[in-house]
């Protein structure tokens, strides 16, 4: 029987914007994966300034964006941590909940750029398949140059826009996949309710109501 298959979107989600679930719905297609789960890390409230929100609010926040999205889904598996957590021990949770599950690690290739710095990062790659998308201002293919070169002959190329087969996925662990991705960041959001600029259309309409009501990310 063929595996279920899962996506991971982790971030702050400082707040969760359309670039996200574009990101996400498009990967969520082309890799058949049946759910896509979000999981805003959890950042301890002694950090809390006005620039990030507390964890319930930026949960809230996802909960409130993967509404009108049926598969997916937000998870508060490291926000009820109450600690900082670290990937390696995320992804062991999902692998005792999803126990014949083919997990995707889904991130940014911004992010994908750090990832030598993570916590056993090499472990981590073991544990699940990674899809590292494109996104405006960074070069997808400079993904290769985040890891070590015994890692090469695991990293593969999805071009088009068509469903990713199964002859690439049984033959990579890494794949790089270019997206039609939005220029959107919660930085810029961030920025732009501190200035009283408009965020309308950058995320969904319920989380643009929840920052304005909960005042988020004012002076
Ligand atoms: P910030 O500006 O605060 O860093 P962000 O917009 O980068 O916020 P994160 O919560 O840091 O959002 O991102 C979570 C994940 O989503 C990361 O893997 C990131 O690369 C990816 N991501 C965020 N925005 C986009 C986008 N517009 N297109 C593609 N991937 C994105
Ligand atoms: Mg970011």
């Amino acid at each position: 029987m063929e595996s279920q298959r899962i996506g991971l979107l982790g971030g702050t989600f400082n707040p969760v914007h359309e670039g996200h679930l574009q990101a996400a719905e498009e990967v969520r297609l082309r890799f058949a994966l049946s759910q896509v789960l979000f999981i805003p890390s959890y950042i301890p409230p002694h950090k809390q300034t006005t620039d990030i929100a507390l964890p319930e609010d930026r949960f809230a926040m996802v909960e409130l964006a993967v509404r009108s999205h049926p598969q997916l889904v937000a998870s508060s598996l490291e926000i009820e941590a109450r600690k900082k957590s670290y990937s390696v021990i995320t992804l062991n949770k999902l692998k005792a909940i999803y126990a014949d599950a083919w997990i995707f690690f889904i991130l940014g290739v911004d992010a994908f750029l750090e990832i030598e710095t993570w916590k056993s990062y090499r472990e981590v790659l073991e544990q699940c398949r990674f899809i590292v998308i494109s996104r405006p201002g960074f070069d997808l293919a400079g993904a290769r140059e985040a890891l070590p070169p015994e890692y090469a002959g695991k990293i593969g190329d999805c071009r088009g826009a068509g469903s990713v087969g199964d002859d690439l996925l049984s033959r990579f662990r890494i794949f790089l996949v270019s997206i039609r991705a939005l220029d959107i960041s919660s930085t810029e959001i961030r920025s732009r309710v501190r200035a009283g600029r408009p965020i309308h259309g950058l995320v969904p309409d319920p989380v643009e109501e929840y920052i304005h009501k909960k005042n988020l990310y004012q002076e």
